[in-house]
């Protein structure tokens, strides 16, 4: 069984913080740790590499950020970037440098984030002047290293988050690659809302007797958010939209579609009607994606249509409805989308539209997720059901790495080194 953190700190006084960061942690509104920052910090803090099975909207961000800060040398011992934050979107990217900034508020600490859309000249600039945490999409980080603008050889922590995303989406050359190039030494923490037997490969070759802290149980979208299915046929989902966005007048709404021109072509249709409509996906140039994501953030935008690499990292605590118009091809991507709602503890609901086709898909979900999706029923709407065959086969559950003891491996500055 993954290890269980053993009676976690309730209080972020308890965690043997700096005063520094007890200040950042009460400007910033955080009063108690969430289960992953009791679990992953006191670990993190000792030099341990961690594999955290989390998903993002629980405090999994502040989990590493903190440990990080608190352990960051000063400028003249180590003058090049010690941690490096790899992630799977350019949002994730701003998000966490975000939380970076947040969390440093009473300190003098460079955060920079390296993404690609962005011209890599001003990221270089803001390299030069020393960038104590870096935090990356792989793809840039490699063209940094490349170029000479990042250079790791100071690093003494790398956090690989959103780990599932990350391999899901292609990159782990490009991960491979730039953990080759960190010192040996270094402690490495894994954050990933699914741990399937990739990721354990992945933490086997990279890692040092990492502990497993598994905060997945119930977190899958299960208590506090209401999940049900319509069905429907394929030529009248749009309609069916309308009819539930009418229903339900969601107070914010994410809208997944499967691909790009699905998201446009929902949203030209959607806006004819409706001028509180955007969307975001991978093709939207880097301003445009930011002006989005400000403006649904502040409230100022009521539905979002997303594809689900650019959905994923959505983290907005007032989304109470997500509308799955597609299922996803992946259900983890289902856990996924639907953990965007029902954020710290709130309530939300989650719709997917089944085509009739789409039995065995609904099925592989109602496993992810071990729980049956409740039927919903709108007038008019009554699909053909889906044709169910014989379930799809269950979703294998990955082994747990095996489970080293608490062993302590002494950081870097803590050896003197
Ligand atoms: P994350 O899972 O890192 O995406 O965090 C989700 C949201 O929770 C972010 O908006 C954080 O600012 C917020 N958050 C993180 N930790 C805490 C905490 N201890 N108390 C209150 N809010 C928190």
């Amino acid at each position: 069984m993954p290890k269980k953190a053993e009676a976690p700190p309730e209080r972020f006084e308890d965690m043997d913080l700096s005063k520094q960061m007890l200040k950042a942690l009460l400007q910033a509104n955080y009063e108690t740790p969430t289960p992953v920052q009791a679990g992953v910090i006191p670990a993190a803090l000792d030099g341990i590499d961690v594999i955290g099975q989390a998903r993002t909207g629980t405090g999994k961000t502040a989990s590493f950020v903190i440990p990080i800060l608190e352990d960051l040398l000063p400028k003249r011992e180590a003058p090049d970037t010690q941690a490096l934050i790899l992630v799977p979107t350019r949002e994730l990217a701003v998000q966490v440098r975000d939380e970076v900034v947040k969390l440093s508020a009473t300190r003098r600490v460079n955060c920079v984030a390296l993404y690609g859309g962005k011209p890599i000249r001003g990221q270089i600039e803001k390299l030069k002047e020393g960038a104590q945490v870096v935090v990356g999409t792989p793809g840039r980080v490699l063209d940094h290293i490349a170029r000479g603008t990042l250079k790791l050889g100071d690093v003494w922590c790398v956090v690989l988050d959103e780990a599932d995303r990350m391999l899901d989406i292609g990159f782990r050359p490009d991960i491979e690659r730039i953990l080759r190039k960190c010192p040996e030494d270094r402690q490495t923490l894994l954050l990933s809302a699914t741990v399937p037997p990739p990721i354990l490969r992945l933490a086997q070759r990279y890692m040092h007797e990492p502990i497993s802290l598994d905060f997945s149980v119930g977190d899958i979208a299960v208590e506090t958010i209401e999940q049900f299915y319509f069905t429907v046929d394929h030529d009248r989902k749009f309609d069916l939209l309308v009819r539930l966005l009418e229903r339900e007048n969601p107070r914010q709404a994410i809208i997944f579609c499967r691909t790009k021109r699905g998201v446009d072509r929902l949203v030209r249709r959607l806006s004819k009607n409706n001028k509180n409509v955007d969307c975001i996906h991978g093709d939207l140039a880097q301003g445009a994606r930011d002006r989005v994501m400000r403006t649904f953030r502040d409230e100022k935008l009521q539905i979002l249509v997303a594809t689900d690499v650019v959905g994923r990292g959505i983290d907005v605590s007032t989304v109470s409805h997500i509308i799955n118009f597609d299922l996803p091809a992946f259900c983890d991507d289902y856990v996924h989308r639907v953990g965007r709602t029902g954020r710290m503890g709130r309530e939300g609901v989650a719709y997917s539209f089944v085509c009739s086709d789409e039995g065995p898909q609904l099925t592989r979900i109602e496993e992810r997720i071990n729980m049956l999706l409740k039927r919903d029923e709108i007038e008019g709407f009554k699909g053909s059901a889906p044709i169910i065959e014989e379930a799809a086969e269950a979703t294998e559950k990955a082994p747990p790495p095996p489970a080293s003891a608490l062993k302590r491996r002494p950081k870097r500055y803590k050896r003197g080194l």
